[in-house]
C-alpha cells in the first residue's frame, strides 16, 4: 500500500502548493502532528511548497492563545522557521465578495432553520450527517439572525484520491444546500476553505480522511465560483483512539505541549505520530527535515 503510494507520489510534478490548515480552537495534539508528518513529508519528497493557514472562521470557538500556541508548537517541532502564515479573519472581505457575487446570481438565500428543525422535518438521526431539505429556498427571509445557504444543484462529483482511490459524491443528496454563513454571522468551513484554496493558489490538498466527504461539496463550490485550477487530493489515515472515536482535542494528555513538558523531543513526537498512522514500524525519532524519508 505504502509502496504504491510512494510510486504515485513520484509521478507528481514538482512545484505543487499544499497547505497545513489548523483551527485555533484547541492545542495541537498528536493527530495534528500526524497530519503535519504527511504534509511536510510529502511536500519534501515531491518538492512542493507549503502554505500555513490559520483557519479561524469559527469565531465562537477560536481563541488567540491557541493561535499563538500553534505557531509556537510548529516552530518548536522544526516544521516552520518563522511565524509566517495566512489567517482567515484577515480575509473577511474575500468571503463577503464571493457571497455577494453568488447572491447576485440568485444562488444564495437566508435560512432560519435550526438543526433541530431540520432533523424533525427530515426524520434524520442526530448521528448521521444532516441533509438540508431546501425548506427556506424560496421564502425570502431577511438576513437578520438567519444563516445563508448556497444552492447545490444535483451534480455528480468524482475525483481520484491518491490515498483512498476513486471517489464519487453527490453533495445535493449528502448535505443539500451548503450553509456558507451561520446564524451568528460566521463564515463556514466548506465555504471559507474553498475560497482560500483558490485565493492562495493551492493545487494539492493533504488532509485527514475525516474530511473526505467534504471534498465533493468543496469541488462543487469551486465550480459555482468558476475556479478551474485542478486540485489533487491525498486524504491520509487518522490516528484512532478506539474504533469509534477519532483522536480528539479534548484529550489533553496528547497535546503536543503536554508531551513536550513530559520531556519528549520534537523528533520523538514526529516519529511517534508517523508510527501511529502506519508510516513507521517502530516509534523512532524523526527530525522535521527528515520526514521526506517516509515517502521517498
Ligand atoms: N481546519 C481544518 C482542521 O483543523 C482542516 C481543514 C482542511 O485541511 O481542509 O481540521
Ligand atoms: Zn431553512
Amino acid at each position: 500500500m505504502l509502496a504504491e503510494i510512494r510510486q504515485q507520489l513520484r509521478n507528481l510534478p514538482p512545484g505543487l502548493r499544499t497547505r497545513f490548515a489548523p483551527s485555533p480552537t484547541g492545542y495541537l495534539h498528536l493527530g495534528h502532528a500526524a497530519s503535519a508528518v504527511f504534509v511536510w513529508g510529502i511536500a519534501q519528497a515531491i518538492d512542493a511548497e507549503i502554505v500555513l493557514r490559520i483557519e479561524d472562521h469559527d469565531r465562537g470557538r477560536v481563541r488567540p492563545e491557541y493561535e499563538k500556541a500553534i505557531i509556537e508548537d510548529l516552530l518548536w517541532l522544526g516544521l516552520i522557521a518563522k511565524p509566517t502564515f495566512f489567517r482567515q479573519s484577515d480575509h473577511w472581505d474575500r468571503y463577503q465578495n464571493k457571497m455577494e457575487d453568488a447572491r447576485a446570481r440568485g444562488l444564495v438565500y437566508a435560512c432560519t432553520c435550526s438543526r433541530r428543525e431540520i432533523q424533525e422535518r427530515t426524520g434524520e438521526d442526530s448521528r448521521e450527517e444532516l441533509r438540508y431539505d431546501g425548506h427556506c429556498r424560496d421564502l425570502n427571509h431577511p438576513d437578520h439572525q438567519a444563516g445563508l445557504r448556497i444552492r447545490m444543484e444535483p451534480q455528480d462529483l468524482s475525483f481520484t484520491d491518491l490515498w483512498t482511490g476513486p471517489q464519487g459524491q453527490k453533495p445535493s443528496e449528502q448535505c443539500g444546500d451548503v450553509l456558507i454563513r451561520d446564524r451568528d454571522g460566521y463564515w463556514t468551513y466548506n465555504f471559507a476553505v474553498s475560497i482560500d484554496d483558490a485565493a492562495e493558489d493551492i493545487d494539492l490538498i493533504i488532509r485527514g480522511q475525516d474530511l473526505l466527504s467534504a471534498t465533493g461539496r468543496q469541488l462543487q463550490l469551486r465550480s459555482i465560483f468558476a475556479i478551474t485550477k485542478p486540485l489533487r487530493f491525498i486524504h491520509h489515515p487518522l490516528i484512532w483512539e478506539s474504533p469509534e472515536r477519532k483522536l480528539s482535542k479534548r484529550n489533553g494528555s496528547t497535546s503536543l505541549r503536554h508531551l513536550r513538558e513530559q520531556g519528549h523531543s520534537a523528533a520523538m513526537i514526529l516519529g511517534q505520530a508517523a508510527h501511529s498512522v502506519g508510516l513507521l514500524p517502530k516509534p523512532e525519532p524523526v527530525a522535521a527535515h527528515e520526514l521526506k524519508g517516509l515517502f521517498a
